[in-house]
């Protein structure tokens, strides 16, 4: 077979080993991770492709990823049945980059500081450094491959150009990918057998397709009296020994002698059976924590988790996690969101990229989804399309925030340091739950060192009370000095402090709360005590103090509407206030500092 001379690799490609390489030189392990994924990902391929397409997987009806260590040669093997690449998959997918993933890693590394610091190894984790990870461990990597119906290739490189030529072994593999790593002198641990068993349990354990070793196994035999060499014994000759033992046991059972030989054999090492399909009683926490690590790359447990089985119009099963913190980019892709939930049809893994499962504000939710309802004999794009799909959305969506709405008060704090404005961003713009996400809001009040939820303020509410007031700042210690807050203080009354800026946008697209509307304290409008007495009084005062009241209405003319008694002051002597449909100064100084 030609062989082809040695290629370059894409600039990018060449700086990308070299940043993994340097930055991941204390955290090498993770390569077995990212071929093993690769694997499962080849293997979701296939499995996709032979729903619609009969003849897929005749080269190779299995389905299923192999390792093989070869401690003296010191060579990794890595075998899948997966799709395979061709000749020009394996040139476009291994010597360029042209996935977001990685471009993503690349831009945050490149302007990160933090590299070479201590959280950097978790920060990389939650990139799927992929492919290129090989190099950690190997001095050299070859990968043979044949996609279905062609001829098989093989890539070779030694990390600074590669080769590749149609495979001079001929066609090996029915289907799939040999990955061959040529072991670096100090990564040979990686060729115990333990080690890798470890690592699988470790990073893999939840894939979905059998992990199997090669690797040894001792068993007891009862010796023969012809001299059989036990290596040669295959599966035939134990069912004759079987029927041997059975014989020897009726006439002399004890004086029966046992031989120890060694097998080698292919051992499955993951609990393949998809977690989502047990009975959530059956599943321990730790398991939960194990999946959702698996599935994010997260090197924290989850704050939270849902694990169901939803029926009605549609049924399928669902495993959702809220991560402990929000991903540092969310907001820069906010509204061109992807959601982070898996769709799986039967067990069959359909997509990660519909982006239809969860609303832009919920997009921080991981987790997977798997129907028996939908077609799997429909392309991906009629799938998106399909009915069920709202449906299932809309119920996901129910549960995620029944899910948020159980964690408990201590964790709580947590939650809303990391998804608070996710969580303001939902009532703006998901009416449908708009009662449900209020339940989840939590604000400073004039009543309380710590935040408070509208369900607590409601039930310390005097009953004559009938307004939620409020008062929107730049900080809890600009609003306490509030001349607004006066008489409301004085009087008992509570008043929430909004200090975020996106939180008096929020609620005033909560028209009301447990049946009260609120009430921006900074409004004209705002009258709290309205008795006949209080009325008198301030009629009275609005006539000895015209004209003062006339001076500064001319004297400020443009600046101001109107200059007024005012109601609500107890020892201020003056304060600014919004006109019932005009902006407050908070909203106003929001907008300003927005055009600038
Ligand atoms: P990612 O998995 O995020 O796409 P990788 O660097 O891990 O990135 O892999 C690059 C690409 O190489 C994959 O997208 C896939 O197309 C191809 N590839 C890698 N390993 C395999 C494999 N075992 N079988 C088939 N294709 C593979
Ligand atoms: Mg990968």
């Amino acid at each position: 077979a030609a062989r082809a001379g040695n290629q370059t690799f894409q600039t990018e490609v060449n700086r990308m080993m070299k940043l993994i390489i340097n930055s991941l030189y204390r955290n090498k392990e993770i390569f077995l991770r990212e071929l093993i994924s690769n694997a499962s990902d080849a293997l979701d391929k296939i499995r996709l492709l032979a729903l619609t397409s009969r003849d897929a997987l005749a080269d190779q009806p299995d389905l299923h990823i192999r390792i093989k260590a070869d401690p003296e040669r010191r060579l990794l093997h890595i075998i899948d049945t997966g799709v395979g690449m061709t000749r020009d998959e394996l040139v476009n997918n291994l010597g360029t980059i042209a996935k977001s993933g990685t471009a993503d890693f690349l831009a945050h590394m490149q302007d990160s500081d933090k590299q070479g610091s201590g959280d950097m190894n978790d920060m990389i984790g939650q990139f799927g450094v992929g492919f290129y990870s090989a190099f950690l461990v190997a001095d050299a990597v070859t990968v043979a491959s044949r996609a279905a119906g062609g001829r098989q290739h093989v890539w070779h490189s030694d990390a600074s150009a590669f080769s590749v030529a149609e495979d001079p072994r001929g066609d090996t593999l029915g289907r799939g990918t040999h990955i061959t790593l040529h072991m670096k002198e100090e990564a040979s641990d990686f060729l115990q057998a333990d080690t890798i068993r470890a690592l699988v349990k470790k990073y893999s354990q939840f894939i979905n397709f059998p992990i199997a070793l090669w690797a040894p196994r001792t068993v007891s035999e009862p010796a023969d009296d012809d001299d059989e060499t036990p290596a040669a014994a295959d599966d035939a000759a134990d069912d004759d020994d079987d029927a041997q033992v059975e014989e020897a046991k009726e006439e002399t059972p004890r004086e029966k002698k046992m031989v120890e030989k060694t097998i080698w054999e292919w051992q499955v090492m993951n609990d393949n059976k998809p977690l989502w399909t047990r009975k959530p009683a059956d599943v321990t926490d730790e398991e939960y924590s194990q999946f959702y690590k698996a599935l994010t790359k997260d090197t924290a447990p989850p704050l939270a988790k849902a694990h169901f089985v939803a029926e009605g119009e549609v049924t399928f099963r669902a495993v959702l996690f809220v991560p402990r913190a929000q991903p540092a980019d969310s907001f820069n892709r906010y509204g061109s969101h992807t959601d982070h939930i898996k769709l799986y049809v039967r067990r069959v893994f359909i997509t990660d990229e519909f982006n239809d499962l969860m609303p832009n504000y919920l997009a921080f939710i991981q987790g997977i989804v798997d129907s028996d309802d939908l077609p799997l004999n429909v392309s991906r794009e009629t799938l998106q399309q399909h009915k069920l799909i709202k449906i299932i959305k809309k119920k996901l969506v129910r549960k995620a925030l029944d899910m948020l709405r159980k964690i408990p008060d201590d964790e709580y704090m947590h939650f809303w340091k990391e998804y608070s404005t996710n969580i303001k961003l939902g009532v703006m713009e998901d009416p449908s739950n708009r009662s449900r996400l209020a339940k989840l809001l939590r604000f400073h009040s004039s009543r309380s060192e710590t935040m408070t939820s509208l369900d607590q303020y409601v039930a310390r509410m005097p009953p004559a009370q009938d307004h939620i007031y409020y008062i929107a700042g730049s900080s809890r210690a600009e609003v306490e000095k509030s001349p607004f807050l006066e008489r409301l203080v004085l009087a008992g009354r509570e008043v929430l402090f909004l200090t975020e800026p996106v939180d008096e946008y929020c609620l005033s697209s909560l028209p009301e709360y447990d049946g009260k509307k609120f009430q921006n304290i900074a409004k004209e409008i705002f009258n709290f005590d309205e008795s006949e007495s209080a009325k008198a009084q301030h009629e009275s005062y609005k006539e000895q103090y015209a004209p003062l009241t006339d001076y500064l209405s001319s004297t400020l003319g443009d600046l101001v509407t109107k200059a007024v008694v005012s109601r609500r002051l107890a020892r201020s002597p003056a304060a600014l206030v919004a006109t019932v449909f005009g902006w407050t100064g908070n909203m106003e100084r929001l907008a300003m500092s927005n055009a600038h």
